[in-house]
């Protein structure tokens, strides 16, 4: 394929972990709350119902702000962006348009430097439910109110990404910054989503909508990069316009032409007051601001003697996974097998099973006799591989789940076994006692074998050689 010069840039809306919701008092999570009934005449549009600003969202907006590297706006104000949409009962979402809470941040990924144009915060719509197809091609829609409402923020970034595969790296890079903030809970259903723009040589934007999951929004981006040079090859031209994604076909579909921000008719809420961000506020915001992942990395490597990239991948892996391994270190003290251990096996066996350390079975107390079993050769390495999948699947004790396969041999198990093993070969053993060299290898082979390599050629050597000298 020749050469495109590719643009993208991404809008991705999380959802705020504060208690209640942006613009009135009911809960945000409403956990598994009948539809429609965590709702009030506020979010869901009555007439006459009034809008109050919830503080700690706008707290957490300037808190992304300014982990984002952004200039914090004094002066900002929320608007109403105007359409007709069934999970918008007002006809118009309150949102920030002309000054946004923070603008101009970057976040650096190596050597390139992706531009933060703005973040925001406004109100989740409604939830839409499909039935019987999605979006394109649903029968029915079922609208649950509880999601109105709710507090969210808009980090949008310039066009500056390269690749499908840089935005999802940017991707696990914020979400992991935000969990850090403790501003977003990564495990809440649909909390972090994306609509992402890509160009290509020069040609129209086409938005895809609504994405959920970093691999889905990898996916759909290398899609539409093979749409438009397949549309380019034939002459055709590329349509501003908007697409939706399906995670199952793993294609985008067009929805509609993309309609321009001016469309929107925005316009100041006269509900809602100004709200002023004072420098002292901010401050104080800043003071508050926790260790970032960013900082943790190289806390890890230069407090543990870690590769930078290996505290990297531990570290934005999230927050629970960081915490994890300082606590196994704390408790058994090899940073450098612990984190091999953490990076190499454990969590692929967890990616494998679809699971997050933090809801696994994995604890740090039971991880660390892993490591520490194969630490004083009690078990080898290769059985220890196949170890971390059952204790990840079972979550039981590693020394337990090894001494119910009575793998853990002692020297005298290993004795017993070469024993059996002169017997059951005859032939061997009398070449052997004639001084045959290869009579050696055949039987050590074999011992090896049935002591699942947990005993070593040496030491298997010294005890045939023993055992044979005792016999004749
Ligand atoms: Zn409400």
């Amino acid at each position: 394929m020749a050469e495109h010069k590719i643009m993208i840039g991404i809008e991705t809306h999380v959802q705020l972990n504060t208690k209640s919701k942006m613009f009135c008092s009911d809960r945000s999570e409403p956990g598994d709350a009948e539809p429609n009934s965590n709702t009030c005449p506020v979010c869901l549009g009555f007439p006459g119902s009034k809008p109050r600003i919830n503080r700690k969202a706008v707290e957490y907006g300037i808190l992304i702000g300014i982990a984002l590297n952004c200039r914090i706006n004094s002066n900002v104000f929320f608007s109403r962006k105007a359409y007709f949409y069934p999970d918008l009962s007002k006809n118009f979402q309150i949102t920030q348009y002309e000054i946004p809470i923070a603008e101009e941040g970057y976040v650096q990924m190596g050597d390139d430097r992706i531009g933060i144009t703005r973040v925001h915060v406004e109100e989740d719509p409604a939830r839409l439910i499909y039935q019987n197809g999605d979006i394109t091609s649903a029968e029915s829609v079922l609208i649950d109110y509880n999601r109105a409402g709710v507090p969210l923020a808009e980090i949008v970034t310039e066009p500056d990404f390269k690749s499908p595969k840089q935005v999802r790296n940017f991707l696990e890079r914020l979400s992991s910054v935000l969990e850090y903030l403790g501003v977003y809970d990564p495990a809440r259903e649909m909390s972090l989503r994306v609509d992402a723009n890509i160009s290509m040589d020069g040609g129209e934007r086409v938005e895809i909508k609504n994405i959920t999951g970093f691999e889905s929004v990898e996916k759909a981006l290398n899609y539409e990069i093979v749409r438009q040079s397949g549309m380019r090859r034939m002459a055709a031209t590329v349509q501003r316009e908007t697409r939706h994604f399906n995670a199952e076909l793993k294609t985008t579909s067009a929805l509609r032409k993309k309609e321009y921000e001016e469309d929107y008719g925005y316009i100041f809420d006269p509900d809602l007051p100004m709200v002023t961000l004072s420098e002292a506020h901010v401050s104080s915001i800043k003071a508050k601001m926790p260790e970032l992942p960013e900082q943790r990395a190289e806390r890890l490597s230069k407090e543990y003697g870690m590769d930078i990239s290996r505290a990297c991948v531990i570290v934005y892996n999230g927050k629970p996974m960081a915490d994890f391994f300082e606590t196994s270190v704390k408790l058994y003290n090899n940073p450098d097998g612990i984190s091999n251990w953490i990076v190499n096996y454990l969590m692929k066996s967890l990616n494998w099973r679809g699971e997050r350390i933090s809801n696994s079975k994995v604890r740090p107390n039971t991880f660390v006799e892993l490591v520490e079993m194969v630490d004083k050769n009690e078990i080898t390495e290769r059985y220890a591989k196949e170890l971390v999948k059952s204790y990840v699947d079972t979550g039981t004790s590693p020394r337990k789940l090894a001494e119910g396969e009575k793998v853990v041999l002692t020297e005298k198990d290993i004795v017993k076994i070469v024993s059996d093993i002169i017997v059951n070969n005859k032939k061997a053993s009398d070449e052997l006692k004639a001084g045959k060299k290869e009579a050696m290898q055949f039987l050590i082979g074999e011992a090896l074998k049935q002591t699942k390599r947990q005993a070593n050629p040496n030491e298997i050597r010294e005890i045939l050689t023993k055992l044979i000298g005792k016999s004749t």
